[in-house]
Parts: C-alpha cells; sequence; structure tokens
C-alpha cells in the first residue's frame, strides 16, 4: 500500500500567486485523488525538522525563510505508483529545465521558488504525511476520509 501513497504541498509563492485551483486541477487530471489536505502556516521549527535533510544545504536558511513566508496547501494523494507518478507530474526541481507541461514549469518562479513539494521515497511520503496529519496505512486502505 505505501507505493500508493505520496505527499505534496504547494508553497507559499503558489498560494499567494492564485496557483491552488489550476494545480489542484492538474493533480485531479493526472489521476490522483485527494485523501487529505489542509491550508496551513509552518512555524519555523516545524519547516526545519521537514527540510531536516537539507540542513547542511547553503540554501537551508533561504527555503525556510521561504516555506515559512505564508500558508501552504498539505496534502496527501493516492494513486498507483504515486511517489514517481507525481515527480513527474511536477517536473525537475530547477523549473528553467523542467519539462513542458509540468506543474513547475508553469506555476515555479525559480529553483527557490519552485511551487510545490513532492516526497522523493515511499518512506518519506509516509514521514511527510505523519508530518502534516495523523495518517495510518489502514486510513489509506479503507479509502475513508479522516476524522477531525
Ligand atoms: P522538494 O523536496 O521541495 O519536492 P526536490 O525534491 O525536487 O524538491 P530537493 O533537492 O529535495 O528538491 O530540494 C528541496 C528544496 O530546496 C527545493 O524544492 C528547492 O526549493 C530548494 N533547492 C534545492 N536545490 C536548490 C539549489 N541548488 N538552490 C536553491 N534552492 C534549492
Ligand atoms: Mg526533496
Amino acid at each position: 500500500m505505501s507505493g500508493n501513497i505520496t505527499f505534496t504541498m504547494i508553497k507559499p509563492g503558489a498560494v499567494q500567486n492564485e496557483h491552488i485551483g489550476p494545480i489542484l486541477s492538474m493533480i485531479n487530471d493526472a489521476g490522483f485523488r485527494i485523501v487529505a489536505m489542509k491550508y496551513v502556516k509552518l512555524r519555523t521549527t516545524q519547516a526545519e525538522v521537514f527540510y531536516n535533510i537539507h540542513k547542511e544545504k547553503a540554501f537551508f536558511k533561504d527555503l525556510i525563510k521561504f516555506i515559512t513566508s505564508g500558508p501552504v496547501v498539505a496534502i496527501i494523494l493516492e494513486k498507483e505508483n504515486a511517489v514517481q507518478d507525481y515527480r513527474k507530474l511536477i517536473g525537475t526541481t530547477d523549473p528553467t529545465k523542467a519539462e513542458e507541461g509540468t506543474i513547475r514549469k508553469l506555476f515555479a518562479k525559480s529553483i527557490e521558488h519552485n511551487a510545490v513539494h513532492g516526497s522523493d521515497s515511499n518512506e518519506n511520503a509516509i514521514i511527510e504525511c505523519n508530518f502534516f496529519f495523523s495518517y495510518s496505512e489502514k486510513f489509506a486502505k479503507d479509502g475513508n476520509c479522516m476524522s477531525v
């Protein structure tokens, strides 16, 4: 079941530029099902945990500043081969190199402000879903909605 779930976040720039609707539409058209979704603003300490893997990188400080600069939309998506298919839909990290018709090509301003996040493995997808939601395998399997 873990291969059927991915986590995405529509980042502050895309939210501010009113791209939530068009991005959700592309996600829908590509055959992903929204399992959970919320509109939230990350605190600095939370963003540092979420992007902990990049803490040694030169761009880390700017990444945290950007991701906490406004609300994001956090979403759990379900589809067969979700992680790989979603990364294909969003395109390469650098939008100038992203394939035509991908979310980043269409909506990203730059590599720093690159519109969306997408999990890079099944293991990280579960970790990231749990960061934002009380996600469980059973919940996904049943296809139910989450209780508040
Ligand atoms: P994400 O994790 O957001 O889905 P990604 O997996 O394609 O993106 P990562 O290498 O995980 O890329 O980088 C995380 C984020 O850090 C990117 O979304 C981007 O905003 C930023 N980033 C990555 N590489 C660079 C870079 N060379 N310069 C500036 N920012 C970068
Ligand atoms: Mg990544």
